[in-house]
This record gives structure tokens, sequence and C-alpha cells, in this order.
């Protein structure tokens, strides 16, 4: 009989209770003794959510990152954080976040931190050198695993594989990563072994590497290591996820386990072929519920599918959402405020683990079984199918109708800068920032009071004109060149905009992890989008009103909209990009109408949308590209488009940002030394940059000099008329009194650079 199972469940809590405990432990204001338990409740609490299923996972709760987790468990440590004495969380915190709560031990540099696979979730970066040492470090599993087995709970612990876990890392020192696997695999064979002696059949053993290109070295690793864990007593299901298996399928389906997890919401083709290459002693396990998106599964067809499947594999098949709910909101019924209609079309964790089970059931005792549940489910899947909320013929008539001159400026950059400059009359090395500026706790109050009915429209505009003439204020006074006008009434970046497009909705509660204690709540966009009315005109145009110097419109663009949104399903991301895009070129063409010179299309999540595959990446990066451009590009040769993203990786992707064809792209260098800079020793890219020159990331004040040393650099690889002064990113999340003295370096490093000549 089919099993239902579980890959991993959110931690941070229905209330957010696992911030709230942790920013209080790190505040110094409560015990350890008291955050352990508030993470043993949590633990509780999600295990009887889904206490019910065949297995349920142990161990893919954490205190901060499950990668960091499984660095303590392999006792993989950087030298830094070695010999510590005091309680080990503390030190897992320092590495976490550079420090714990106050007096519990020095601060140290914390690990880096970067994307898990193409999510929006980060962990803590492994580092390894040639003389990298593990040694098993089993004690939180092995108590976590105790709790689940007193509290009755059918527990399947949750482990990275050593593949994986070993391609996430970096190299310190230029050796050979792979060269630790025969040092890494005995602590994993001493694991599983304490694993079985606890009592455990299965093992969930997460490669999700394997939906990645592999090279034949990484290729051999999987099998060298999987036939050296292979004698163990434990069962291994070898869990895959975020993609397809695709070229990989035989590796995986022949590697010694007893069982095989892949997604089956983004591999739904490489299932039947898989089938016919899996040993038949073998489980196969399929996630067949969306662990990344929001909407609920349409069950009749999924069961449509799976019933022969059923059929022939009997109680080798294992249903399972598609990857952990980690990257899900945990509980629909939380939202009180949701429109109704779309509510019914939505499932968040819990809502998915309801699905599982009806599908079990169906399979088990056949579908008269749940006979009302496929009903309802049926009905909601065809009312989003059919709404009018979804479809809107204006919409689609001009998407049919985008032609390739919309895409395209009127002339080449060489002219449009020509204009630009005389219209705009900037120095040398023009100085600006990145748009915001410290979000107070003023503004956040007023904004709070405002949403919570308190005070009313006029309050709060009042509020945030006060914020943004102080803000217009001091970049005056400071000297900068172009000035923005701060973006205090912007709580997100995205939020912003999903709150006033059409085919957007806003969740209450709908949290999920980014980092640590830090959570987002990405909009729904559930239908054809379109902007009712302008978004960020009057801001920018009562900013420009203060100031003779000109303001920047800010706004995000395309596909940062698109990669940090719930998007559609029922149609491509590159459609729905498409029409983010026309509905942010109407932004753009409305700013320019109302006398706005220099308009900032933010694109800081442009490189994390980037397909796991590489031989996807020229489809993605051309309709992304496509999409800005149509955003984008619709204004006269005098305006001056600018744009932002926000990291350092480039080289793979510079003739693309430079297809965007923006007037003028500001990026991260700070903390990198200008490194990324490279990818411009072998590509010209022919405009305007402002490579950032101030760590926004960092409460440290950089001087002058290390400003003007970074500048230097810059403008060996950057002719100087094309070289603008910016900080790295927004300065939303620092203090006036860390930013003025900086911005105040800044400026007087372009100053210095002019004077050189
Ligand atoms: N304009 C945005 C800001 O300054 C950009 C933020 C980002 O790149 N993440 O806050
Ligand atoms: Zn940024």
């Amino acid at each position: 009989m089919v099993i239902i199972h579980n890959l991993g469940f959110p931690r941070i809590g229905a209330r957010r209770e696992l911030k709230f405990a942790l920013e209080t432990y790190w505040r110094g204001e409560c015990p350890s003794e008291q955050l352990q338990a508030i993470g043993a409740d949590l633990r509780h609490r999600h295990w009887s959510l889904q206490a019910d299923l065949d297995l349920v996972p142990v161990g893919d709760f954490s205190f901060y990152d499950h990668v960091l987790d499984m660095s303590f468990t392999l006792g993989h440590l950087p030298e830094r954080a070695l010999g510590f004495v005091g309680n080990p969380l503390d030190n897992y915190f320092r590495l976490a976040r550079g420090r714990s709560a106050p007096g519990t031990g020095e601060p140290i540099a914390a690990g880096e931190m970067t994307k898990w696979f193409d999510t929006n979730y980060h962990y803590i970066v492994p580092e390894f050198t040639a003389a990298s040492e593990f040694e098993l470090n089993a004690s939180r599993l092995l108590e976590q695993l105790t709790e689940a087995q007193t509290l009755g709970i059918k527990a399947k612990p949750v482990i990275i594989g050593p593949v994986t876990y070993l391609a996430l890392g970096k190299v310190k020192d230029g050796s050979d990563k792979l060269a630790l696997l025969p040092r890494l695999l005995p602590v994993y064979a001493e694991l599983l072994a304490r694993l079985a002696a606890q009592g455990v059949e299965w093992v969930q053993i997460d490669e999700p590497l394997l939906v990645t290109e592999l090279t034949a070295d990484w290729r051999h690793a999987f099998e060298t290591a999987y036939h050296t864990l292979k004698s163990g007593r434990v069962k291994l299901l070898l869990a895959t996820y975020f993609g397809a298996l695709a070229e990989n399928a035989y590796l995986a389906a022949n590697l010694p386990v007893a069982g095989l997890h892949v997604d089956a919401i983004n591999g739904r083709d490489d299932v039947l072929p898989l089938i016919g290459l899996l040993p038949s002693h073998k489980v196969l396990s399929l996630g067949v519920v969306d662990g990344r998106n929001v909407w609920k599964t349409d069950l009749s067809t999924t069961l449509d599918w799976l019933e022969p499947l059923a059929e022939r594999l009997g109680e080798r098949l294992w249903l399972a959402p598609s990857c952990s709910l980690l990257h899900v909101p945990m509980d629909l019924d939380r939202e009180r405020r949701l429109d109704p209609e779309i509510k019914s079309w939505l499932a968040f964790a819990a809502q998915k683990l309801d699905e599982l089970r009806v599908l079990g059931k169906a399979l088990r005792q056949g579908r008269d079984a749940v006979k009302a549940e496929l009903a309802a489910n049926a009905a909601a899947v065809a009312a989003r199918r059919h709404s009018p909320r979804v479809h809107d013929p204006v919409v689609k008539a001009a998407i049919a109708a985008i032609s390739a001159d919309m895409g395209r400026r009127r002339s080449p950059y060489a002219v449009r800068a020509a204009k630009q400059a005389a219209l705009l009359k900037l120095p040398k090395f023009p100085t600006t920032t990145i748009g915001s500026f410290p979000q107070t706790a003023e503004i956040r109050q007023a904004r709070r009071r405002f949403k919570a009915g308190e005070t009313d429209a006029a309050a709060y505009q009042e509020a945030i004109r006060t914020e943004i003439a102080r803000t217009v204020r001091e970049q005056e006074a400071l000297g900068l060149d172009v000035l923005v006008h701060g973006e205090a009434e912007r709580n997100d970046m995205v939020e912003y905009f999903g709150e006033q497009l059409a085919g957007y909705c806003l969740t209450e509660n709908g949290w999920v992890q980014s980092y640590g204690s830090r959570c987002v709540k990405p909009p729904i966009l559930f239908g054809d989008v379109r902007r009712p009315r302008p978004m960020s005109i009057e801001w920018t145009v009562y900013a420009q009103s203060l100031t003779e110097k000109p303001m920047k419109g800010m706004l995000t663009g395309p596909v940062t909209l698109l990669n940090w949104s719930f998007v559609r399903d029922d149609q491509s991301r590159s459609d729905t990009c498409r029409q983010l895009a026309l509905a942010i070129r109407e932004e753009v063409l409305d700013l320019e109408r109302a006398g706005v010179k220099i308009i900032q299309i933010d694109e800081a999540a442009l490189r994390e949308g980037l397909p796991l595959r590489r031989s996807q990446w020229q489809e993605y990066l051309g309709w992304a590209v496509e999409s800005f451009r149509i955003a984008a590009n619709g204004v006269r040769d005098e305006t001056q488009i600018y744009t932002h993203m926000c990291y350092s990786e480039f080289n793979d992707i510079i003739a693309s940002i430079a297809a965007m064809d923006a007037d003028v792209i500001t990026i991260e260098c700070a903390r990198s030394q200008m490194e990324l800079l490279d990818a411009f020793e072998c590509y010209a890219y022919p405009n305007a940059i402002g490579p950032g020159v101030y760590d926004i990331h960092s409460p440290n004040i950089p001087s002058a000099e290390q400003m003007i040393e970074l500048l230097e650099k810059a403008a060996k690889r950057i002719p100087p008329e094309r070289l603008w002064v910016n900080p790295d990113c927004g300065l939303k999340t620092r203090q006036w009194a860390e930013i003025l003295p900086a911005l105040a370096h800044m400026v007087s490093a372009a100053r210095h650079l002019r004077m050189k000549g």
C-alpha cells in the first residue's frame, strides 16, 4: 500500500515564534534554556500536525540553517570556530551571524551566506581546505530523534548527503573538494550506524545536486559515496528535488540505495522512463504536491496519472511533496483577510499535507472513499481556471501586441549619453545612492498605525512627506549629485508594487524563511497583471519639487517582481514576466511625462532566476532581458535609465546584462574588493557603471581612502567618463548615524578623483 511521507516542514512557527525567540536570545534577554524550550515546542507542534503520516521528517528543524547544522553534525567547522568553550549553540550562532548573545564568547567572522539552489533561502557555506577534518557529533539529531520517538512519531531522520554537502561548500585554499570525500564518508557511515542503533528504519538523504549538470568527477563521487554507505543497516531514501533528473536518471536509479525520491512537479516527464530504469526492489517516492508554490494541486488529474503507476509499483510507491515545505507559508487557515475566492485556490504547508492524505486514501481505498474532497478540489481548480479575476482580455491583447521595437531605445548609447549629459550637466564621477534611506522606527510605526486603521491616509502621507523632505535635505547637504526620495513609503520593494498591481494579492501571515530569523512574505501573483493607477509618481514628483538636483524615479523591475513572488503555474513564467514588464513600462512612461529625467529599475533578483542547469540559461536570459527592455526602453533618448543588481558573480552573464542596454548599471562590489570587475576584463561593457564602493551590509563606516582605492581599481577597467560612484545597495537597513559619515566619505572620494583629473 502506498506510503505517505513528508520531506521537511517550515520551522519558523505559524506566528514566527522561532524568529522572535531567536532575536530575544541574541539581545541577551532570555536564557538559552528558554530558546531551547521554544524550539522543542515548535518541533512537537509540527510533528503532531504530521503524526498520521507513515513517515515524518526529523532533523529538518533548525535554529538557523540546516546546512550549518550538517556542518556541526560532521564536526566540520572553520578554524576560527574551533576550541570554543561554552554552550555549543553560541558557537553555532557565532558562525551563523558573527556573534551570539552578549557575553557568550567573542564575535568571529560569520560564515558566507548563499542561496540554496534556485530558492530564496540562504544557507551558510561550508568552508573547505585540504586540511579539513570531520568528526561525528550526532547529539542534535539523536536528541531530536529521541524526542520524536518518545512522542510515538514514525521518525525518518533527514540529512544532507555527502556529495551535495561537498558541492555546496567553498574551497578556501584552491584544493580539490572531492579529495575530501574519503575522509567524509566514514563519518556518514558512523552517523547512519548510530541512527540504526536507535531503531531507525529509513533515513532521507538529500542529494538535490542530482538535478544539476554533473561532470564525470562528480558522477563518480556519487557512486563512490553510495557504494561506501550501502552496507549500513538503515535504508536510504535518496531525495532529489527542484527539478528533473534528466541525464542523471540512470545514475540516480542505479545508486545502491533502498529508495529514490524525485520531483514529479518539475520532472514529471522523467518519471515513466525512470520506472523502467529503477531496479525492482527499490521504492520510488513521487513528489506530486508542489513544495515551492501555493496553489492547490489538481487532485483528480494527479490521480489519473498516479493510478496506473500505483498499479505497477504497488508497495514501492510513496507520495510526498516535491521538496521540503520549508519554501511555502505554514497554514492558510491563519489568513483571515485574504479574498475568499482567491483563498479557495490556495494550499500552504498544512493544506498540502491534507492533499497528500486525500491522494493516499484514494489510492488505498478508491476514489469513492474521498469523493467529497475530490469534488471540492475539482470545483476549486475549475473555478480558478475560469475565473474572470485570472483572465483579463485587455492584458492578453496588450501582450499579443508587443512588438520588437517596444524594447529598443530610439538611439544607440553614445547618442543618448551625449543628450543626457547636455541635459543633466553632471560632474565627472557623479555620486548617487541605490534608492532607500534608513527605515526608521518612526516610519515603521506610522505605517503600522495607518494599516491598523489608527490614523488616516492624510496623516500617513504627511509622515512620509516629512521623511522624504528630510532625506532630500540630507542628500543636498552631503553634496550628492543625483538624489533619491528614499523609499520611505515602501515596506519592501516587491510587496509595495504587489499591493498596487491588479492580479496580485497579499497575505497577512504568509511568511517564508529567507535566512536565520529573517522571513519574507512573497506576494501572490494569481492573475493577469495590470496597473490600475500610477504607483510611485506622486512621491517622486514631490521629492523633485524640493530640489534643483535631478531626482531618480525608483521602480522594481519585472524579473525581480517575478522571482520574489509566488507566481502562476497556469502560464509560463516568461508570459507572466511580460505582463509585469508592460505594467512597469506604463509607470516608467508616466514618470517621464511627469518630468523625471532619471529612472532606476531594480533587477536585484535577475541572477537568482537562472535555471539550475546551464543548458537552460539562454532561454531564461532571453525572456528576462526582453522583459526588462520592454519595461525600460520606451523612453526618449534624454531620459537616463538605470538598473541595479545586488550580486557580484557577473562573469557568466555579462553579455545579457549588456543586452539590457541600461544607460547606467550599479552593482555590488565593495566586499569583493572589485573582484567582479574581472568580468569587464574580457568583455567591454559599453555603457556606464557604478561599482559599489560602500558595503552597506556591514555596520562599518569606510574611509574616503578606502573608497578612493576601490575607485582607482575600477578606473583601470572602466573609462572614467563612464564611472559612477555609489554604495553597494539600498540603505534601508542602516542607521542615519552610520550612513551620513559614510556617504560624506564617498562624496569626498569622488571629489578627490575629479581633482586628480
Ligand atoms: N532600490 C532598492 C533599495 O535601495 C534596491 C534594493 C535591492 O537591490 N535589494 O532599497
Ligand atoms: Zn541591491
